[in-house]
């Protein structure tokens, strides 16, 4: 159970606050997300092998999953990258000790939160498991709990650290950046963001006892709401029985499923 996989995505980092209108954008603050996203991957890697971990996966997952600079990677670890994964976190299963999130983001609709969406903020308004509303870290934990594997950290900007606090609240938190709006942020220097992830993480460990798994009681009824009605009508959602997700409005389709990751299938 010495095994760890850390979600690294790019909007959370500090000094992350993309481009007005592009979302994180591909401009010179992606670059630097991506090597802060991998510079706090590192101190997050680090601080699970010196806490015992035998193996991590660092899980590159912002846009079309290729954003980290490899050859930098802690070569200790291995990375899952690239798009078209049918699966969150690739190949988890229940002999993993823990997920962490780095540089995740709000859910679409929080206030004062940087670059906060779900999946695509061109594409969905709101998405919910049960009547309760899910952002993209919250789907990736509950994925891992259904393999039984905990959630042990998030680092990311304050709105989004409250999420997780409110999900997982035995989890341990790094706040990156307080958000004053979709691209602002007031943030912690990077270097400040790194040490005090490496203390997190290794605050985690120590506390893995504690750590749990978030498991959402099931079956689940999904709540896609999407931004056009041809996205809602186009959307290739499938239910347990592999019926198409009912429409009970233009813009919304639902549906049950037996597991979380079955929305993948
Ligand atoms: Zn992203």
């Amino acid at each position: 159970m010495n095994k760890f996989y850390i979600g690294v995505d790019l909007e959370g980092v500090a000094c992350a606050v993309g481009i007005p209108g592009e979302g994180m954008g591909n401009g010179a603050n992606y670059a630097f997300a991506a090597r802060e996203a991998l510079r706090e991957a590192n101190a997050c890697a680090r601080a699970l092998f010196d806490g015992g971990a035998d193996e991590v996966i660092v899980w590159d997952n912002h846009g079309s999953g290729v954003n980290l600079d490899y050859d930098e990677v802690d070569p200790r670890c291995r990375i899952a990258l690239g798009s078209g994964f049918r699966t969150r976190f690739p190949g988890i299963d229940g002999s993993f000790g823990g997920v962490l999130f780095i540089g995740y983001h709000a859910r679409e609709g929080t206030g004062r939160a940087v670059l906060a969406h779900t999946y695509n903020s061109r594409v969905y308004q709101r998405y919910a498991v049960n009547g309760q509303e899910m952002g993209e870290m919250d789907i990736d934990a509950a994925y891992a709990g259904e393999h039984g594997v905990p959630v042990l950290f998030c680092a990311s900007d304050a709105a989004c650290v409250a999420q997780a606090k409110e999900r997982f609240p035995w989890a341990e938190t790094v706040v990156t950046k307080e958000g004053w709006g979709w691209n602002a942020a007031v943030s912690l220097h990077p270097r400040e963001a790194q040490k005090r992830i490496y203390e997190g993480v290794r605050r985690a460990m120590e506390r893995r006892g504690e750590m749990q798994p978030y498991r959402i009681p099931g079956p689940f009824e999904f709540t896609v709401r999407f931004k056009r009605m041809d996205a809602a009508a186009q959307a290739p959602l499938y239910d347990r029985e592999r019926n198409p997700f009912a429409c009970p409005d233009p813009f919304t389709r639902t549906g049950w499923l037996d597991r979380i990751g079955q929305v993948m299938d």
